[in-house]
């Protein structure tokens, strides 16, 4: 593996690897290869310091490789097991909107901890151009092709491999695998889901790396305030709440696309980039429905949580009722604000139509309800690279340093670095300047989409 790579755990460390057992679980031998079915992980939702074994899932396993599919059949994890993957704690994730993603837990020697730069024990690297902090990628290292190019063989060898004799749950697991898992079917599915929502999910909330970005998205208003120039997630439409009637038709219709996968899930990303300005009124109603339909807050999964953006302006403008009523919800409510900058120019430059006051206004606000509310957590993004002036950085060290620490230990501060072509390396250590002087967390925000 590329020298980028390099971890910082010791290679003997291997993660505890007994699922857990269900009591639909049956297993048997297929040639080389273990099948079994009806797992369930240790954990009720996806997010682990360790390769996720979450809700219900199916497996086979090679000498080499542990492969997991959702109870629907689509492949979702890929882990090496032996030296040649780069590390027994790192493993492939598919997405929902069918990326492959990297889940690393090295970084550089002297490049710090992966803890402080994401929040999390592991960094996403993302399959797509991102606005990632790193050069490198491990997709190009040959334990990861070897992973890619196993999965291949064992789908062939499904295809082609008499299921004659197997149990009965373990012939539909099979082929449900072989139905699911050729490419354009993975396609077309993720095609359904942008569909469903009205487009791909450009960005998600940089909070649901809390969930492990394991979120089911419900759009209730298309478009976003600001268009803001520099801003290359935007869907480009105009501000435009969904009617009721569409929220449950997409509720409806994400109920039926995940079917027995929605069991796995424990968290909705209400979108899309401003939903706090769609008004409290649409918020309440999407979360309460989408609370009943997917079945959240069952007591094995933990508490439920919402996602969502929210802007200076449709945050600023909130007032006491909306937050009460988001508190009453029988989720932990984060919301993210994207402030950008603290420089009037760069706001300028950015095509960002907001000033000093409001960014300075909405940190504050974002402190007392953080402070207030024991399930509402606010947190808000800044950009981040050498593109931008030396006052914009100035600002920001003044502002976000006079931040102090904070008591209910609840919100951060995300840094979106811009994509750098020439000075990468000076990215992290603007990085760290800021997150060593502010009073509350300080994190990387990594664009990923869904
Ligand atoms: S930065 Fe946020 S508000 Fe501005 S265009 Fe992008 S999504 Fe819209």
């Amino acid at each position: 593996m590329d020298q980028q790579y390099r971890l910082q755990k010791s290679d003997n460390e291997e993660p505890d690897d007994l699922p857990d057992m269900d009591d639909g679980m049956n297993s048997c031998c297929l040639g080389d290869l273990v099948v079994i079915v009806n797992t369930r992980g240790a954990i009720a939702m996806a997010r682990g310091d360790y390769p996720a074994r979450y809700g219900l899932y199916g497996e086979i396993r090679t000498r080499e490789f542990a492969f997991h599919f959702n109870p629907t059949g689509e492949i979702r994890y890929i882990r090496g097991l032996t030296r040649s993957w780069p590390h027994p704690w790192e493993w492939l994730k598919r997405t929902w909107g069918n990326d492959w993603v990297y889940y690393t837990v090295g970084l550089n020697a002297g490049m710090g901890r992966v803890s402080d730069w994401v929040g999390e024990s592991y960094i996403p690297c993302l399959s797509y151009e991102s606005n990632a902090i790193r050069e490198g990628t491990p997709y190009s290292d040959p334990g990861t092709a070897a992973g890619f190019s196993a999965w291949s063989q064992v789908y062939g060898t499904l295809c082609c491999t008499s299921l004659d004799g197997l149990s009965e749950d373990i012939r539909e697991f099979v082929n449900r695998v072989i139905e699911t898992n050729n490419d354009s079917t993975l396609i077309a599915q993720a095609e359904k889901l942008h569909s469903i929502f009205g487009s791909r999910i450009s960005v998600l909330p940089p909070d649901t790396r809390h969930v492990d970005y394991e979120v089911i998205p419900v759009n209730i208003a298309d478009g976003c305030l600001y268009r803001c120039t520099f801003c290359s997630v935007k869907s480009g439409m105009h501000f435009r709440p969904r009617t009721e009637t569409d929220i449950l038709k997409q509720i409806d219709s994400l109920k039926s696309f995940f079917g027995i996968n929605t069991g796995n899930f424990n968290a909705v990303f209400i979108g899309n980039h401003d939903a706090l300005a769609a008004g409290i009124s649409l918020l309440n109603f999407a979360a309460l429905k989408s609370f009943d339909a997917f079945g959240f807050g069952q007591a094995h999964k933990g508490v439920p949580h919402m996602f969502l953006f929210g802007s200076a302006g449709s945050f600023l403008k909130s007032d006491s009722r909306v937050f009460e009523t988001l508190a009453r919800l029988p989720y932990k409510t984060f919301i993210n604000l994207g402030l950008e900058s603290y420089d009037g120019p760069t706001l300028k430059k950015l095509g960002k139509p907001i000033d000093k006051t409001m960014v300075k206004d909405s940190l504050q606000k974002m402190m007392d309800i953080n402070r207030s509310y024991p399930n509402l957590e606010i947190s808000a993004n800044f950009l981040l690279g050498t593109t931008f002036s030396s006052e914009h950085h100035t600002s920001l060290v003044s502002l976000l340093g006079d931040i102090p620490k904070d008591p209910s230990n609840k919100g951060c501060i995300y840094l979106s670095p811009l994509i750098e072509t020439v000075h990468r390396d000076k990215v992290l250590p603007m990085f760290y300047d800021i997150k060593n002087r502010c009073g509350i967390p300080v994190y990387i925000y990594l664009i990923q989409r869904l």
